[in-house]
């Protein structure tokens, strides 16, 4: 059996050292690229969400590869996530390749399926030790996951540029080599403890940024266009909404993130008070949360045409006015140019720091948001506007689908 999944972020890491445990072989496809994506769209149905379209082209290059079996995470709704696996089976059967898939439904939903599933890929490991298998690999994944934490907490204060990725590809190397629990954890510290070695200079100001919406463009920087490096160059202190190993754990407790899936619901719950698929809910409460830890702004970013994140788009507004935080929506599909993107967040930045500005010279008593835009103009900067009539660069309509933007994501920024 060769294995071959799709690609999203370090998780395929994470799928390497299950496979080695298991004796199987694991064909990972090549990175994203425009290639792939060129594939996916190419075979894809048209208004499908970018996800899709991309794994369709890792599939497709895995198998190329040399790859005989396709292993897919699945889902039970209400978004599109959970036709995922069947739809890329049929697809790639179309195509002509000949090849087992197998699809590892949530525990929680499927549990049955789930053990069949995994004892098959297990290869003949007892119950208990696939099981062993799986949580080392998962620790094997929030080890990586805490190492991108630290990386981007360090990237805004390094003092020689590319220090903090060279930790972190170092430490990504140290942790792969480990085997044991203990060499996993030993391989961790040494790899957060590097990271914390990089030359910093704390002294500098920086903007707080926090990264919302759906998972895989949080997760695989080929979709967001390396978001986090970008604004780290930049001097911005970035943290995400989602961590691979909290989206894939069994468990509610997000420790990557720091905050138990019950507290984010409840932080959203004033504004969204129920599930509506993927992300859309936790993008809400995580909002809520970045706002306590002191955060400036949050990008939030969809792909085109996401059911959940469309409908988080259209509250959002209502909880950043709440909270008196600016923020930065982008959508993504597979017209979005790099050069777009990073001029709306150059653009963001720019509101970001001239908050911060006002803020500062305000008076006692005033909030920066008083400084920056009376609750009263709050309309007036929905439809691009400051309140001094100078364009923030968003040129954006309320509504979602007349957003496009020639060359660019459809985005709104918002103070
Ligand atoms: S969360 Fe959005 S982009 Fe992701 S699979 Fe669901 S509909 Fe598609």
């Amino acid at each position: 059996m060769k294995i071959t999944t799709p690609l999203m972020g370090t998780v395929q890491y994470i799928i390497e050292d299950l496979c080695a445990r298991w004796d199987r072989e694991y064909i990972v496809p090549p990175p994203n690229t425009a290639k792939t994506m060129k594939l996916g769209v190419q075979h894809g149905p048209e208004t499908a969400c970018l996800p899709l379209k991309l794994t369709i082209g890792n599939l497709i290059q895995g198998l190329e590869a040399g790859a005989d079996t396709t292993v897919m995470i699945g889902g039970g709704g209400p978004c599109r996530f959970g036709y995922y696996a069947d739809l890329q089976r049929r697809i790639l059967e179309n195509l002509g390749y000949e090849f087992e898939s197998y699809t590892i439904e949530p525990p929680g939903q499927r549990p049955v399926h789930f053990v069949k599933t995994v004892k098959h890929l297990a290869n003949g490991r007892s119950y208990r030790q696939a099981y062993q298998d799986v949580k080392h690999c998962f620790r094997k994944g929030q080890a990586l996951d805490r190492i991108e934490r630290d990386g981007n907490a360090t990237r805004c204060y390094e003092v020689t540029r590319g220090d903090a990725d060279r930790a972190r590809d170092e430490g990504f190397d140290i942790v792969r080599a480990a085997w044991t629990w203990d060499e996993i954890e030993a391989a961790e510290r040494e790899s957060l403890a590097l990271m914390a070695a990089v030359e910093k200079d704390m002294s500098r100001d920086v903007l707080k940024v926090g990264l919302i919406g759906e998972f895989y463009l949080i997760l695989e920087p080929f979709t967001n266009f390396d978001i986090e490096g970008y604004l780290g160059e930049r001097g911005v202190y970035v943290d995400r909404g989602t961590y691979t190993s909290d989206w894939i754990g069994v468990g509610d407790s997000n420790p990557i993130f720091g905050t138990h899936e019950d507290e984010i619901v409840e932080a959203a719950a004033p504004y969204l008070d129920h599930w509506v698929g993927g992300d859309g809910q936790v993008a809400i409460g995580r909002t809520v949360l970045f706002k306590e830890r002191d955060f400036d702004g949050v990008v939030h970013l969809l792909p085109f045409t996401c059911m959940p994140e469309i409908i988080a788009k259209q509250i959002l507004p209502v909880v950043l006015r709440d909270k008196d935080m600016p923020y930065l929506s982008l959508v993504v599909d597979e017209q979005t140019g790099k050069a777009g993107v990073h001029t709306r967040l150059e653009a963001f930045l720019d509101l970001l720091e001239s908050r911060r500005r006002q803020g500062r010279l305000t008076a006692p008593g005033r909030t920066p948001r008083a400084a920056a835009c009376a609750p009263d103009d709050f309309e007036e900067v929905v439809a691009g506007e400051t309140r001094d009539g100078g364009d923030t660069g968003a040129g954006a309509e309320p509504d979602d689908e007349d957003t496009r933007t020639s060359g660019g994501p459809r985005e709104r920024i918002e103070a």
